[in-house]
């Protein structure tokens, strides 16, 4: 059982830092959906003391798309510039990535003992991907299959306390949880716990759609990026799934889902609720009444997108503009979740009969 206490987590006798681990793969410059599904949740755990890791994922990168790997640097710079734009601070967190810190490969291999292959053919994740990206379950790779163990040894590495997630990824937190208890019972009975177990900490708002309704996501050509310009904004908004009921400009609409009529909701009112909270019943009330028409809803929410997004775009133009500071930023997160993982690696080591690494070393 976790005990909340003065920012630390005690478990079993054991003084854990409150630390999150969060990360995501590479994918260039990021949207909308990244910003209020992770990017926004991490500032606030910033502002609010956390110790937070941010991992750029470049190997789980090629557990799906290892065949091309001539964009990769390029987008990490693009995706660490967002992360520095929504307003992570590289002085109050580390920002890093994975494939800098050997530790994570060791880790996931001595960890990979400890789980069977059943179990991780029963992660749901790995199900929905194989069903969406149409694989044949006989021919995913080992590396894809063991792709929740790798998560775990990103985690367990930094002995993260905490890890933001959304619904889906609940099982793998839980995996992590699993293979923190098998090794702390195996290899600890007489020192003290070398791992915490993480708890899943849930994303406040669900996920946000894509512009046209679906599943947001740059392939779709549904976003709205952190670095549109506001002109880009409005044309995108323009293109916005409303109610296809609501034709003329005084047809009462449903801002909510009609799921009697297959209506998923309108994207503009669901945008609203988010960036508009204080102003968004009141959209509601008079697109209900139709005295409310799409076109200036738009545009209005045109304008608070734009002006929400107005500090973000400001610091990715100074970010952008020093590429040499990025590279910093990324080489001084790598060094100090370094240090932290070889910390960590020397006690699982010893904890396992293994030599440490300065033996290794000679
Ligand atoms: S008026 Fe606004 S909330 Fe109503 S359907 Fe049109 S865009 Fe959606």
């Amino acid at each position: 059982m976790t005990v909340e206490r003065d920012g630390v987590a005690a478990r079993a006798g054991a003084a854990f830092p409150r630390r999150i681990l969060s990360g995501m793969r590479p994918t260039g410059r990021l949207h909308l959906g990244n910003y209020v599904g992770a990017l926004e949740n991490w500032v606030r755990l910033q502002e609010a003391g956390w110790s937070n890791f941010h991992m750029v994922a470049d190997w789980h990168m090629l557990t799906t798309g290892h065949e091309d790997t001539s964009a990769l640097q390029s987008d990490i710079h693009e995706m660490v510039v967002d992360w520095l734009a929504a307003g992570l601070d590289p002085k109050r967190c580390v920002l890093f990535v994975q494939s800098a810190v050997q530790e994570h490969a060791e880790l996931h291999l001595l960890l990979s003992m400890l789980v069977s292959k059943a179990r991780l053919e029963r992660i749901p994740t790995l199900k929905e991907q194989i069903r969406d990206l149409h694989l044949d379950e006989a021919t995913i790779s080992y590396g894809h299959l063991g792709y929740s163990v790798l998560q775990a040894a990103d985690i367990l590495l930094y002995k993260a306390s905490h890890v933001p997630v959304g619904e889906d990824q609940v099982p793998h937190v839980e995996l992590t949880r699993e293979l923190a208890r098998r090794f702390n019972f195996l290899y600890c009975q007489d020192r003290e716990p070398v791992f915490p177990e993480p708890e899943a900490q849930l994303t406040a708002f669900p996920r946000l759609r894509g512009l046209d309704g679906s599943r947001m996501s740059k392939s779709l050509g549904n976003t709205i990026l952190l670095a549109d310009s506001p002109e880009e904004i409005a044309a995108k908004v323009k293109q916005a799934y409303t109610d296809p009921k609501k034709i003329r400009a005084n047809d009462p609409g449903r801002p909510d889902a009609d799921p009697l009529d297959g209506h998923p909701g309108c994207v503009v009112y669901e945008y609203q609720r988010k960036f508009n909270p204080g102003g968004a019943a009141d959209v509601a009330a008079r697109c209900r009444a139709g005295t409310l028409a799409c076109v200036p809803d738009k545009g209005h929410l045109s304008e608070v997108l734009a002006a929400a997004l107005a500090p973000v775009r400001e610091r990715r133009a100074r970010w952008s503009a020093d590429p040499s500071a990025v590279r910093d930023v990324i080489a001084d997160g790598n060094r100090r979740a370094r240090a932290v993982a070889e910390a960590t690696m020397d006690e699982v080591r010893s904890a396992m009969g293994l030599k440490p690494r300065a033996a290794l070393a000679r």
